[in-house]
């Protein structure tokens, strides 16, 4: 299976946006993106104004690794999402929302979308009582989502937990039961329900030409 090999502090300094990939990290002093100011590489002697390509394909960059996604997978997502009624960057954003490893972070039983990657290749994570190992697995409305009972005591698990319950980071349209590690899909999720870091407008754009 392809991985992405790139550093993840590397990948938020390119877009000096913090993408979260690093979980518990990612709130402390050690992220990268408030150490260093600058981005990866050589420092630049003459600061040059990208063109509106470049600004585009660094906004595309920024979503496809906020999600962890590889170029095929995401212009696959873009090209479902456009052939939805309504707007295609607000589906595009649903659409993604949606992804079983982004649902077990938002809730909170992981603390980065790559650790509730390997939860769900790892054959712990229930979809309406039966096991999906698929991490691009896409939930639906009242789509029950639980963690296995043989994971369920997990230290990760409950460090993952702990940190979204101090920093309440759950989403409106998910209902999550921490004791018994239940969520519930109350809604499919809105442009709204999304950060505001991400232009996604720029992608329908790039991905237009
Ligand atoms: Fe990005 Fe997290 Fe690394 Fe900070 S610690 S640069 S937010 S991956």
């Amino acid at each position: 299976m392809a991985r992405n090999l790139e550093p993840s502090c590397k990948q938020c300094r390119r877009e000096m946006t913090p993408l979260m990939l690093k979980g518990q990290r990612c709130l402390t002093d050690k992220c990268a993106i408030k150490r260093k100011k600058n981005t990866p590489g050589p420092p630049k002697k003459r600061r040059t104004k990208s063109s509106e390509y470049g600004i585009q394909l660094r906004e595309k960059q920024k979503i496809k690794n906020s999600y962890g996604l590889f170029e095929r997978q995401f212009r696959r997502v873009f090209e479902e999402a456009s052939r939805m009624r309504g707007v295609t960057g607000d589906n595009m954003l649903s659409l993604l929302e949606r992804r079983l490893d982004n649902v077990i972070y938002r809730t909170g039983f992981a603390s980065s979308r790559k650790q509730a990657r390997q939860f769900i290749n790892h054959r712990h994570v229930l979809v309406n009582s039966n096991i999906v190992d698929i991490a691009s697995y896409r939930v639906n409305e009242n789509s029950i989502i639980q963690i296995r009972d043989s994971f369920k005591n997990n230290v990760m698990l409950d460090d993952s937990i702990k940190l979204s319950k101090a920093i309440s980071l759950i989403p409106e349209w998910v209902e999550v039961d921490f004791e018994n590690k239940i969520t519930k899909i109350l809604r499919l999720p809105a442009r709204s329900d999304v950060e505001d870091i991400y232009k996604e407008r720029l992608v329908v754009e790039l991905y237009s030409k």
